[in-house]
């Protein structure tokens, strides 16, 4: 169920209601656990933000019965390049990424019953919220931002606020998922750091326009590429190298006529999360949920 209601104890709470956050609440679903995801935002992502989910996870959700779902809602990327490197849109190709190992479980060389699919974060994000309200063990409270935690050894206790009144709930959960993503307010109170590259001078700018013009038959001549995140890195790492494309310069001049939707920059200390735990001694899973709340 998507309300907000008040609790007083739950076996799991979850903090943080993107896609890591929506499928754990899922998946405890299905091994008999009750959770409550707590999500600050009022919805679901308004940003594409990721964009592909690989073999394993379309393994996960082809279990869940969500892979039916997703790949209706998919972006055909069949014979488009991963990404093209150029300084101006109608400037030369100066390096091009394929996809790579994407799959086909026709081919009876590939391993995995499905494939790795693209579809960004804001259209995959409902269909996951979608699976949580079908879940009966799972709770979903968007709006709510968790604070004031209190870790011990029994469990944790925790305030979460109803960002649209102010009204506060005292939650006593067995145990705490932070799923609250890169800039993980639970990692940093547990003192866990991150390990990585600093990627503070990217910046990704979402805008709307026709690039058709722009880039010709560039969108599909994709010429070989060394593939991976080397490129990626490399091509991509400048803010001023994204914008530009929306600008008339990064257009070769003519600009594209189009609507800058959002500009976010990465996170100042955005690097790979270090496995987080919780700061008290780990003890077995409850597999039964616990209807005494
Ligand atoms: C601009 C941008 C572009 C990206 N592009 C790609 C890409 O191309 N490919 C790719 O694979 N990945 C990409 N990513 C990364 C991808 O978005 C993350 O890997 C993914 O979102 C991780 O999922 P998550 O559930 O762990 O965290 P998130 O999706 O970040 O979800 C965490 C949630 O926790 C909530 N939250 C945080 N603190 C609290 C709190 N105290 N109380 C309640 N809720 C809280 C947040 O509001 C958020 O909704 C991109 C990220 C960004 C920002």
């Amino acid at each position: 169920m998507t309300t907000n209601s008040h609790r007083e104890r739950v076996p799991v709470l979850i903090v943080g209601g993107g896609p890591v956050g929506l499928i754990a609440a899922v998946l405890l679903a299905r091994h008999g656990v009750r959770s409550l995801v707590a999500e600050r935002h009022g919805g679901t992502s308004i940003l594409p933000r990721a964009f592909g989910s690989n073999v394993r996870t379309m393994e996960i959700f082809r279990v869940l019965g969500l892979e039916e779902a997703i790949q209706a809602v998919e972006v055909d990327v069949r014979g488009l390049p991963l990404l093209l490197a150029m300084r101006t849109l109608n400037g030369p190709v100066l390096e091009s990424v394929p996809f790579q190992n994407t799959g086909d479980p026709d081919d009876p060389a590939w391993p995995s019953p499905t494939r790795t699919i693209f579809c960004a974060q804001d259209v995959l994000d409902p269909i996951l919220v979608e699976a949580v309200d079908r879940a009966e063990l799972a709770e979903l409270w968007f709006g709510t931002e968790v604070g004031g935690l209190r870790p011990d050894p029994a469990g944790v206790t925790a305030e979460l606020t109803d960002r649209r009144d102010g009204t506060r709930a005292v939650v006593r959960a067995d145990y705490l998922i932070a799923a609250d993503g890169a800039s993980s307010s639970v990692r940093e109170a547990l003192g866990i750091g991150m390990t990585g590259h600093d990627i503070s001078a990217e910046m990704n700018v979402l805008f709307e326009a026709d690039l058709s013009r722009a880039l010709g038959a560039k969108r599909d001549s994709g010429r070989p590429g060394r593939g991976g995140n080397g490129g990626h890195g490399r091509s991509f790492r400048k803010a001023e190298a994204i914008v530009m494309e929306v600008t008339p310069s990064g257009c070769g001049g003519g600009g594209l006529g189009g609507k800058v939707r959002n500009t976010q920059p990465r996170q100042s200390k955005k690097r790979t999360a270090v496995a987080a735990r919780l700061a008290r001694p780990a003890r077995p899973p409850r597999l039964r949920a616990r209807r005494d709340r």
